[in-house]
């Protein structure tokens, strides 16, 4: 089977090296194994992506020297496939709505004095779990706004048996997808949270090698267990490291992290950048 490899960015920000570092990552991987190289736009948050940031993306990737395999996905041309993972996922019993707001969710970590955390910080209280059937359709029907849960323990249960995934660096591993908690799955103005979205991209995209950067590696305990319940193909992974500031801090959008556009404008070429980046 070739080798299919993928870059997925957010058009919320200008790309910055570690975006570079990615892509070229993903491309070299397809390219050394006679594969494709697909890239899919993660738009799915209306309210962040912009279309000036698309243009700049694929103009960036571009002065890299990439090419990629049309089409392009584009997350919000394909909110039927997120629904139709959650009406699986719905129709398995393992999702439940939650009215909790952040700040009811912290009082009641804070309340419980003590609360159980994972690699995004304290898990979820469970509140919600516990409602009856009655007392969530009242509160649907009156129209309060919530999120879709997975019900981590009864999915991992579910799954019947110890799941494993293999990451090209770090080797094969047990998944624990239940140090996340229960996570959100979808929200009212979010048709799916990354979570949902990467593996029903991933598998739609046929991608057979996911890689990205190590930040997002123990997400992949719950893509493998998503993975496991939707009935998808389970790729290879090959988490990568993190491109830093002068400081050892991860390069973000937010920051004023110098975007690839700025170091054209101050004459950096391509060489510069696969220099800095020491690939
Ligand atoms: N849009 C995600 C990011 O930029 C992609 C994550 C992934 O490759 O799974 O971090």
């Amino acid at each position: 089977m070739p080798t299919v490899t993928r870059f997925a960015p957010s058009p919320t920000g200008w790309l910055h090296l570690g975006h570079a570092y990615a892509a070229l990552f993903a491309a070299k991987q397809a390219r050394q194994n006679d594969g494709h190289f697909l890239i899919r736009l993660e738009d799915i948050d209306g309210t962040r992506s912009r279309p000036e940031y698309e243009t700049a993306l694929f103009e960036d990737l571009a002065w890299l020297g990439l090419s990629w395999e049309k089409p392009v996905r584009r997350q919000s041309d394909h909110t039927q496939d997120y629904r139709g993972a959650l009406d699986q996922l719905e129709a398995l019993g393992l999702l439940y709505p939650c009215f909790c707001t952040r700040r009811e969710i912290q009082e009641e970590i804070a309340r419980a004095g003590q609360a159980p955390h994972g690699p995004d910080g304290a898990l979820y209280p469970g509140t919600c779990r516990h409602r009856s059937i009655a007392e969530r359709k009242d509160l649907i029907a009156s129209g309060q706004a919530y999120a879709l849960r997975l019900d981590v323990g009864k999915a991992a249960a579910l799954a019947g048996r110890e799941l494993h995934w293999e990451d090209a660096a770090r080797g094969p591993q047990v998944a624990t997808p239940a140090i996340f908690g229960d996570v959100v799955l979808a929200r009212k103005d979010t048709p799916a949270s990354y979570h949902l979205a990467v593996v029903v991209d991933d598998a739609r995209q046929g991608i057979t090698l996911v890689t990205r950067g190590e930040d997002l590696f123990e997400a992949t305990h719950l893509h493998r267990l998503l993975q496991e319940l939707l009935k998808l193909p389970v790729p290879r992974w090959h988490h990568h490291r993190l491109i830093t500031d002068e400081n050892g801090k991860r390069l973000a959008k937010r920051d004023d992290a110098r975007s690839l556009r700025t170091l054209r404008d101050e004459g950096w070429s391509v060489d510069d950048v696969l220099q800095k980046l020491e690939l």
